[in-house]
């Protein structure tokens, strides 16, 4: 390969950027060219791309979100779609590319490289919702929960003060994995997840014990994708039978997503990144690179994508309700 195009796409996360830096930059060591493609899938349609230097990526390991700007494309779905991307990178002499996202970047990562097999494609998993096979961590996933917790941290400052009885959702449609780690580090009394139902009863039942138990402020994490039909219906629920507390409802949302990189996160999208370029040049192609045991592994992205195999810790899922009561 000879010339490399770096994406970001899909949902942002904290992390991206140490990742894009790692890509230009080992790049450029092993004497690559390397373009950036603004907004994802989009820019490649409309062959928004330009060359990067060092230069390009001084300053940007401590910044949230992405300097490549990130998009929703769907043209980018349809054959002309890709077949137009794929005239923009020929144009520019692009024989590799480099996707930052989650599933969607993925999916669309692997069809556009099944179709024009003369681009190397790898994927990098950036994601706040760590829900892709093959990387224990994706990135974004530690800042996320670490910025849910200095949230989580001062509403419980509050609850504990007034007696009250919060309701708490955070990200994740189809993952759980920032609801059980924030519960876990925030001592929550219930964590609500996709991944596991709690009945309301068994949520009320739990929250009637605290009380007895003396306990002076409760927090409950509910994640987007609790099937209970969302926060504001389980805690109106709650409500009627505990009248003991007074129930407060917030929603983190967007600020979850933002924030300076945590260590953790700008080690790994530099290793990652790092990875990436070197596994192009190594002829690999339809892989991501992920985190397994500490190791920088390749997983092809057919298995990335196989969500139906990837499941939250069953030892985290038990010790969170048995270190709450
Ligand atoms: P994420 O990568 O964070 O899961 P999305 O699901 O929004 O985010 O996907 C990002 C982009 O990937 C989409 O806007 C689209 O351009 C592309 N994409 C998603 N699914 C497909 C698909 N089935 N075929 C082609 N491209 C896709």
């Amino acid at each position: 390969i000879s010339k490399i195009a770096v994406l970001t796409s899909g949902g942002d996360a904290p992390g991206m950027n140490p990742c894009i830096r790692a890509v230009v930059r080992t790049a450029l060591y092993n004497g690559l060219e390397v373009v950036g493609v603004r907004q994802g899938y989009k820019g490649l349609i409309e062959n928004d791309m330009y060359d990067m230097q060092s230069r390009s990526v001084s300053n940007i390991l401590s910044l949230g979100g992405t300097i490549l700007k990130t998009a929703r494309c769907l043209p980018f779905k349809e054959d002309e779609g890709m077949a137009t991307a794929y005239k923009h990178l020929k144009e520019h002499g692009i024989d590799a590319l480099v996707v930052i996202g989650g599933d969607g970047t993925f999916t669309g990562a692997l069809r556009f490289s099944k179709k024009y097999p003369d681009i190397s494609v790898i994927g990098v998993p950036g994601t706040i919702d760590n829900d892709l096979c093959g990387s224990t961590y994706t990135l974004g996933f530690d800042t996320a929960t670490n910025t849910v917790i200095e949230a989580i941290d001062k509403i419980r400052d509050t609850a504990d003060a007034h007696d009250r009885l919060f309701f708490i959702e955070v990200m994740g449609r189809d993952s759980g994995a920032i609801a059980l780690r924030a519960g876990i580090s925030c001592g929550a009394e219930a964590i609500l997840l996709p991944e596991k139902q709690t009945a309301i009863e068994d949520l009320i039942k739990n929250l009637k014990d605290g009380s007895s138990n003396k306990k002076s402020s409760s927090i409950v994490i509910v994640a987007e994708g609790d099937k209970n039909g969302g926060v504001y219906d389980v805690a109106k629920a709650v409500q009627k039978e505990v009248k003991d507390y007074d129930i407060k409802v917030t929603i983190l949302g967007h600020l979850q997503r933002g924030g300076s990189p945590s260590s953790f996160d700008r080690i790994l999208g530099s290793r990652l990144g790092y990875a990436a370029v070197n596994a192009l040049i190594a002829g690999e192609t339809q892989k991501m690179v992920g985190l397994q045991a500490n190791h920088i592994l390749l997983t092809s992205l057919e298995d990335a994508l196989n969500h139906h195999e990837f499941k939250l810790e069953a030892d985290l899922l038990e010790m969170a309700d048995i270190l709450s009561i």
